[in-house]
């Protein structure tokens, strides 16, 4: 049934492609001059501290290789920066990279024509509702809220008598809080097939049937929405509230207290006006509240899904103590430990997120911090992808590197009842 769907949801796409337009001039509806733009510049030899101290001018380290961080900065930035004494190699604008990326044919509404293997909002909620309809005893749908613009934040359940909640522990995927990131959406549905189409498979009847699996696709939908919707990549990372908030800064953990994300509305870190500002949070917030049963937290482990970098992550991002307030050595012993587990699995690197450099408001630390939640971040595929570049990879990567993740997703499970 599954696969079939599959295939006639792809001669449908294929169908899309007359509706193929060569690009108009430019991608953007607002010309800017190159000396305005936002732009991309490598900066070598940085570490947790610097790359901190680059975010905190509001610029975005996008990713970090061999000590070379590529950030995306505005012209006042990247001033700011050099007159910090950092070094900036420019490499590219924002628009030329997405133009380049972009090529010269779209499908409107929709991803490019190369890139129909991804899932756009509403082939991720078809993909669902397929889903359950394929697998009813195993799978529910239902809603955690919806977004500013009011559409659905749907949440798949995956469990033996799915309708019942039983006394077992519960694990959470959540993908796409940045919406460029469409990659983790695939990460999410892959999940969901494999627990469910695979479910015959002794060792994946035996996790289905032990525990409660949650896997919110997409926690950004407007986001993730208008960063395709004119058939072109717009490079866009938050929600749509405004001039938009980063999802991950307005977390109600210690929100903005570090450093570790923006009050300026413009940058791409803005925390919001205030924590749980953005709907989408506090949905995220609502749902994860609502598995209090008893006094007791019922989802013990989860993994928060971006790009890229391929690094396993965990709290705190905060600061850059191993030990703290809310963290034992024998707790943060036991995130490496697994966290390290993982990142065998999968090739990844692992370390605490504040290695990357300080963040605040994000996810991880209201999980672990509010819920005891063992709680990882994971930046997957690529390791190093050359500026936005690396938020769009090809959909032929999509079946390797979501089903890389497989062990590690085992491993949280099994972890998630010890
Ligand atoms: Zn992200």
């Amino acid at each position: 049934m599954f696969s079939s769907r599959r295939r006639a949801a792809a001669v449908a796409a294929a169908a899309c492609l007359v509706l193929l337009a060569p690009i108009q001039a430019s991608v953007s509806a607002e010309p800017t001059t190159a000396s305005q733009e936002n732009a991309l510049y490598t900066v070598a030899n940085t570490d947790s501290a610097s790359r901190t101290e680059i975010n905190r001018t509001g610029a975005l380290v996008l990713s970090v290789s061999g000590g070379v961080a590529t950030i995306e900065a505005s012209p006042e930035q990247a001033e700011q920066l050099r007159a910090a004494g950092f070094t900036l190699k420019k490499e590219t604008t924002v628009s030329e990279a997405l133009r380049r990326r972009n090529g010269t044919q779209r499908v409107p509404g929709d991803f490019p024509p190369e890139d129909q293997g991804y899932h756009n909002y509403d082939e991720m909620v078809a993909e669902l509702d397929a889903t359950v309809a394929d697998h009813p005893d195993i799978a529910a749908k239902s809603s955690i809220g919806t977004s500013f613009e009011g559409r659905d934040i749907p949440v798949l359940k995956i469990s033996d008598n799915v309708g019942q909640d039983e006394d077992e522990p519960e694990v959470l995927f959540d993908c796409n809080q940045h919406a460029r990131e469409h990659l983790t959406t695939e990460m999410c549905l892959h999940i969901a097939k494999r627990f469910t189409d695979n479910y015959s498979d002794p060792a994946v009847k035996d996790m289905v049937d032990n525990r409660e699996v949650w896997i919110i696709p997409v926690v950004n939908p407007d986001g993730s929405v208008y960063d395709v919707e004119s058939g072109q990549y717009r490079g866009w990372r938050k929600n749509r509230q405004d001039s938009g908030t980063d999802l991950n800064r307005n977390w109600g953990y210690k929100w903005g207290c570090c450093g570790g994300s923006s009050d300026d509305p413009n940058d791409e870190t803005y925390r919001g006006a205030a924590a749980w500002s953005a709907p989408e949070t506090a949905a995220m917030r609502d749902f994860i509240d609502s598995r209090v049963v008893g006094g007791q937290q019922q989802i013990k482990a989860a993994i928060d899904f971006h790009t890229y970098s391929e690094l396993v992550l965990w709290p705190f991002g905060h600061t850059t103590d191993d030990v703290t307030e809310g963290m034992t050595q024998e707790e943060y012993d036991r995130f490496a430990r697994v966290g390290q587990e993982m990142a065998e699995s999968n090739g990844y690197t692992p370390q605490q997120s504040s290695d990357l450099y300080i963040t605040d408001g994000d996810s991880l630390d209201w999980m672990w911090g509010q819920h005891k939640i063992l709680a990882y971040t994971f930046e997957m595929y690529p390791a190093n992808g050359g500026g936005l570049d690396g938020f769009y990879p090809p959909d032929e990567v999509i079946e390797q590197e979501t089903a890389r993740n497989d062990g590690a997703v085992d491993i949280l499970l099994r972890e998630a009842g010890a």
